[in-house]
């Protein structure tokens, strides 16, 4: 029999393809480089971790309002962000084999492909330009959005002004972002298209950094109570020389990828940088008027910046294991069950009439609850391998002796204890432990993290 073994990229992709999480992008004409479509298991995925990040910052809370602007914008926010000047990767071209690279992430000064002599490195804008109207002529250039971010800027007096919120306040955006990136790779870490988490949170100078530590301490905790190992997250802060130029202070939260540790998200201290270019380029005041200092002033941005696509990853590489299970090998993933995008399977033992019946019935009513799956082909045994590979917290195996007594299993996927329960009792039995109340939670009052531990 095979040896449980370790998390591997391969092993991670070659699941990823098997059992429908995510296929390259038009992969019948080959793929297109370092873009990526989630398939059927994938897409909820990656819903129920944009639904959880959405339900902790913004369901969750009252000083953070949700957002939902548009990719393309006014070319002018582009010029006022410094990104037409300053978002560009110093790039080098192989004089034999002409492959590009990021020279900034190349060791020594060859091609790392073929040896070849490089060229002198040559800033490369990373915003994807295109036409906005029939004329392709410079006046119509836009760019899709790069980060979502600057859609939350432009936004912050209509919403400030229509919610009538008070400073500390935030909005949060979910979004497609694209960055014409010169190196991709490492399947969905890095890509062209990619999907962001971000919040801008406006508070009053001076009190900045504090809501900046407040930010670190809950963005890691999201990690870590949806069930990513503590030590494979860490804090890095930005040394002066890497720090953007609209940063005053930056760390990434990074994750222990099994191609090393690489960042998951960055939390910056924007200063008011943003807002005073918006105001410079727009001529539009965005002064906050504080009611009890009588103050006007630009607020600070303290900006939690997470990756759709990069938790993902993380989130699967950090829940997926391989141990012996009923005698045998298999491949489970431990996913939370928030995060799970199967909560329940439906086993009947048989596929005779009678128990066939039950088993409907049954699946019919939880699935008005969850995302179940109903499956009735092949041995028991393999049923639960496959649901297992998939993360599915809980599989119910319904037999004969369940038309008698009305009574159905419940096995758990990590536990593989299994408990006999009432078939009227299976909802709430079900929704008491999918809400995982013994899972992950934190302790009262406290953070996780020990003093200085992974920071
Ligand atoms: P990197 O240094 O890895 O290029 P970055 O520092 O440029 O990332 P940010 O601009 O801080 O990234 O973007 C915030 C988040 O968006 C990142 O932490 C990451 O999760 C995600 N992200 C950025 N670029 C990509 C990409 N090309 N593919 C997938 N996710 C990305």
């Amino acid at each position: 029999m095979a040896e449980p073994g370790k998390v591997s990229m391969e092993k991670i992709v070659s699941l990823s393809q098997r059992r429908g999480f995510i296929f390259p992008s038009s992969e019948i004409y080959g793929g297109l480089q370092s873009c990526w479509d989630y398939g059927p298991l994938g897409v909820e995925l990656k819903r129920n971790v944009k639904d959880a990040w959405w339900r902790s910052v913004v369901q969750e809370r009252d000083d953070i309002a949700g957002l939902d602007a548009s990719i393309l914008m006014h070319p002018q926010t582009w010029a006022a962000s410094g990104h037409l000047e300053g978002f560009a990767d110093p790039l080098v071209e192989c004089k034999s084999c002409h492959l590009r690279w990021r020279s900034d992430e190349l060791k020594d000064r060859n091609c790392p492909e073929c040896g070849g002599e490089l060229t002198e490195p040559r800033l490369f804008n990373l915003m994807f330009k295109t036409f906005m109207g029939p004329l392709e002529e410079e006046a119509n250039v836009v760019y899709l959005r790069p980060e979502t971010a600057q859609g939350i800027f432009v936004n912050f007096q209509n919403v400030l002004n229509t919610t009538r919120k008070r400073l500390p306040f935030g909005i949060a955006q979910i979004g497609k972002a694209f960055r014409n990136e010169i190196t991709t790779g490492n399947f969905i870490f890095r890509s062209r298209e990619f999907e962001q988490m971000e919040i801008e949170y406006f508070v009053k100078p001076g009190t900045d950094e504090e809501w900046f530590n407040y930010w670190l301490e809950e963005r890691r905790n999201w990690y870590a109570n949806l069930g990513i190992k503590k030590e494979n997250l860490r804090l890095r802060e930005h040394s002066q020389e890497e720090l953007a130029h609209y940063a005053r202070v930056c760390y990434d939260i990074d994750y222990q990828f099994p191609i090393g540790w690489a960042e998951l998200e960055g939390i910056a201290n924007r200063g008011d940088f943003d807002l005073v270019q918006h105001t410079k380029y727009s001529g539009k005041s965005l002064e906050y008027f504080d009611e009890e200092t009588k103050e006007h002033f630009l607020p600070y941005i303290i900006e939690p910046s997470a990756g759709v696509d990069r938790s993902v990853l993380a989130f699967l590489c950090d829940a997926y294991d391989e141990d012996i299970a009923e005698g045998e090998l298999r491949v489970v993933l431990r996913l939370h069950p928030d995060l799970a995008p199967v909560k329940v399977a439906v086993l009947p033992l048989s596929r005779r009439e009678k128990l066939a019946e039950l088993a409907k019935e049954i699946y019919a009513d939880l699935r008005q609850c969850w995302v179940v799956q109903y499956d009735d082909a092949q041995s028991i045994g393999r049923r639960y391998r496959r649901q297992d590979e998939i993360g599915t917290p809980f599989g119910i195996t319904i037999d004969f002796q369940s038309l008698e007594d009305k009574q159905v299993t419940i096995r758990e996927r990590d536990s593989l204890d299994q408990i006999r329960v009432p078939i009227s009792e299976l909802r709430t039995t079900l929704a008491a432990k999918l809400s995982g109340e013994s899972l992950f939670v934190l302790p009262p009052g406290g953070s996780i993290w020990k003093q200085g531990e992974n920071s």
